[in-house]
């Protein structure tokens, strides 16, 4: 939990995860942005104008949950009023992540949510992203589209921009942004080869039943 955490082993963190997000293509030049919860609630998140593979412990800022600057000499990433709002909406959020995946991103520009109906992994860790309505960056449209899906999901997309994932730790945002990008390269690959199926109702409520997941509200 990220109550245990002490913020210089959060903000080694933050690193190894925007490290991650760069390596595996998921952020482009300075894209994207990372934050964490510390043990007194404030946010611990990244600066505006970085890449995120090669963040430094350093350059993280930390903000109060109203997103005044707290700790740190940088400004911290214009989309931190996002971030703010998924913390308020569910005290078991410790980290959220934002990213621009290539496959991911094209189903947000084209307005389409993912379903993750086609493996029993996908039906078990997240059977559905919503897609978060387009809203104007840095604004509070931003913050009342994403607001809805914090209870019920761990990720949606944001249309026209890209996806954003939240969970109890760093380390479980981040995966969930590892599997939305994953179903929507498979989805993007299984069209391409004209092999789209989801598996059978039968087959999704035995997954379901197995694994004790209550189907999607
Ligand atoms: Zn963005």
């Amino acid at each position: 939990m990220a109550e245990d955490r002490d913020e210089a082993g959060l903000r080694a963190e933050v690193c190894q995860i925007g490290r991650a997000l760069w390596q595996r293509g998921m952020v482009a030049a300075n894209d994207g942005n990372i934050s964490a919860r510390l043990p007194d609630g404030t946010i611990l998140c990244t600066p505006t104008g970085v890449s995120k593979g090669f963040l430094t412990p350093e350059m993280l800022t930390v903000v109060g949950r109203d997103g005044a600057v707290v700790r740190g000499s940088r400004r911290p990433s214009t989309e931190v009023r996002m971030h703010l709002r998924v913390y308020a909406e569910d005290p078991a959020v410790g980290a959220v992540v934002h990213a621009h995946p290539v496959h991911a991103t094209a189903f947000a520009i084209k307005g389409e949510p993912l379903v993750g109906l086609m493996m029993p992994e996908s039906v078990v860790a997240m059977p559905e992203v919503p897609l978060a309505p387009y809203a104007t960056p840095s604004t509070h449209e931003v913050p009342d589209s994403v607001a809805p899906f914090v209870g019920t999901h761990t990720a949606c997309l944001l249309e026209h921009h890209g996806a954003l994932t939240w969970g109890p730790d760093l380390m479980m945002a981040y995966l969930a942004m590892e599997r939305l990008e994953y179903t929507a390269q498979l989805t993007t690959i299984v069209r391409a080869i004209g092999g789209e199926r989801g598996l059978s109702t039968d087959r999704i409520a035995e997954v379901r039943r197995i694994f004790g997941i209550a189907a999607p509200r």
